[in-house]
């Protein structure tokens, strides 16, 4: 984008205005309301500045997800499952 935008500041209605993207740090020109020279920049910035609140719910339906299905199985101990008895047999009487 050397030469075009001059060409095109005769053309245009609105006019495009040097600006710096905020992501990349790249230099480009573009309508007063563009904010990102690309959509792969507008979209990395959106990733990034949500990536808390997305880990935040990511992690929160994983513990979720890991109680049910701590409920489902029975307790490795519990009334439902004992462990094999492994000590002498019982004493006959
Ligand atoms: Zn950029």
């Amino acid at each position: 984008m050397g030469k075009q935008p001059e060409i095109l500041e005769n053309v245009r209605r609105v006019p495009l205005l040097k600006k710096q993207c905020p992501q990349c740090r790249k230099e480009f020109h573009g309508q007063p309301a563009k904010k990102f020279c690309s959509v792969s920049c507008r979209q990395k910035f959106v990733y990034y500045a949500h990536q808390e609140e997305r880990r935040a719910r990511l992690r929160r339906g994983y513990y979720a997800a890991k109680e049910k299905k701590a409920a489902k199985r029975p307790a490795p101990h519990g009334p439902g499952r004992r462990p094999a008895h492994r000590g002498l047999p019982p004493a006959e009487q």
